[in-house]
């Protein structure tokens, strides 16, 4: 905390004869902050003007945070790739717009979602509730599906299991 500046109070500035940081007294205020000053050393009046030393440090501390702000800018957002799937959701403006691509990628049927039922990657359902969807992945008992709104994650029948509960 430094003491507030009053006229007659002395004060380190820069000095424009000297060339360099002097003891200074304040001879006129400007919103409570030295305006005008007297070189000590030379006598001379001028401007108020920060020393050389503490702009330095001022300066230094800028372009550290310059540098700081640089970093975070360039450090680029992870873009997570769409699937093709993702991307016809994204892109359709409407259903049929959504069913139209869908079908560019898939060949298949558009089937009723069950619980029970087993599907593929690439199949295509339709959600009582969230409509059509393609499939994009089947793990086990679960099936990834992108819907024109959302992505969800289903259940749906083990195709493996069944496979090996049949044999
Ligand atoms: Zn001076």
């Amino acid at each position: 905390m430094t003491k507030p500046h009053e006229v007659g109070g002395d004060i380190e500035s820069y000095c424009t004869k000297c060339r360099t940081d002097t003891a200074h007294v304040i001879v006129a205020l400007l919103e409570e902050k030295a305006k005008r000053v007297v070189c000590n050393i030379c006598n001379g009046e001028h401007n108020y003007r920060v020393p050389k030393a503490q702009r330095a440090a001022i300066k230094a501390a800028k372009k550290k945070k310059a540098a700081a702000k640089r970093k975070t800018t360039t450090r680029r957002r992870r873009v997570v790739p769409k699937t093709p799937a993702e991307q016809a959701a994204a892109d359709a403006s409407s259903v049929e717009e959504w069913t139209a691509k869908l079908r560019e990628i898939t060949e298949a049927e558009i089937v009723d979602y069950k619980l029970d039922g087993i599907y593929h990657q690439k199949d295509l359902i339709q959600h009582p509730t969230f409509g059509l969807g393609f499939i994009e992945e089947v793990q086990r008992h679960r099936a990834h599906v992108v819907f024109l709104e959302s992505k969800k994650l289903l259940i749906c029948q083990d195709a493996k299991k069944n496979l090996a509960s049949a044999e």
